[in-house]
């Protein structure tokens, strides 16, 4: 096996064991139709049977959130590497983030170093992992605060790369903090700690960030805040010849 072929074998028997939490996200789900359904089946009240409606399509939505997004983590995928201007991109999703209007109390402050060189990247998927990193942090902030995404230049920290030179993005938040027990447990599939939550953002995140061949961090306190810091590597060996240029 190659390290690759191995990593995604270790990732399809994780799958299995994680079968159970789909499972559960589903029948949640399925339990508020049917209970909907049951209820407009009787005599329902007229006035609200458009509140159990509402009920039946929020629940559908969720439901085609959870499988979108848990096929989005369990499938193979290929990266659609091209060489990306990275505060562009970034800029981008910052502009699409605003475009739907910020909650008012927060603001969002952009920190793009100059001189970054073009980073070999699959730019929607770096969106994706942008805009999960930026829609948890609104989350988390309960009134006022404050999101900082700051781009900038500096090396991979794990092994076996560790001091390569890398591209780096972190998205801070002003905003609740994470339990420390809860620091280890963050992207695993399903964890999650929100009452709508499908805990698969940051899984999905890391896996597009790893096959990148980069790295996802996370670092906070309880009542302070929270910053991820992804690093993707400046230098790629095994370019593909036939990349586009962007
Ligand atoms: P979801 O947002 O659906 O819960 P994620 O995988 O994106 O799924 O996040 C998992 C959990 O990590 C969240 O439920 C939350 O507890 C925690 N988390 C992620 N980002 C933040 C953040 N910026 N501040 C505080 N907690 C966070």
């Amino acid at each position: 096996y190659s390290f690759e072929q191995l990593k995604e074998q270790t990732r399809l028997a994780a799958l299995g064991t994680r079968s159970a939490g789909l499972a559960h996200e589903i029948r949640n789900p399925l339990a508020g139709i049917k209970g909907a359904a049951q209820y407009l089946q009787g005599d329902a009240d007229p006035a609200e049977v458009q509140t159990f409606l509402k009920v039946i399509v929020d629940e559908t939505d969720r439901l085609n959130t959870v499988v979108s997004q848990f096929l989005a983590y369990a499938r193979p995928f290929q990266i659609h590497g091209s060489l990306t201007l990275a505060n562009h991109l970034v800029e981008g999703v910052l502009g699409l983030v605003r475009a739907e209007g910020l909650p008012d109390g927060v603001e969002m402050i952009t920190e793009l170093a100059p001189g970054i060189p073009r980073i070999h990247m699959d730019p929607d998927k770096l969106r994706q992992v942008l805009l999960n990193l930026i829609k948890n942090a609104l989350q988390a902030i309960k009134e006022d605060g404050r999101i900082t995404v700051r781009t900038g230049l500096g090396t991979l920290m794990a092994p076996p790369h560790r001091g390569n030179p890398s591209f780096i993005v972190s998205v801070a938040d002003t905003g609740a903090g994470i339990a420390p027990e809860n620091l280890e447990k963050l992207f695993i599939p399903f964890f999650t700690t929100k009452p709508d939550g499908t805990g698969l953002g940051l899984a999905i995140s890391r896996r597009i960030v790893e096959a990148h061949g980069g790295e996802i961090a996370v670092q906070s306190r309880q009542g302070e805040g929270t910053r991820f810091t992804v690093r993707l590597p400046l230098l790629v060996p095994d370019l593909d010849p036939d990349q586009t240029l962007s």
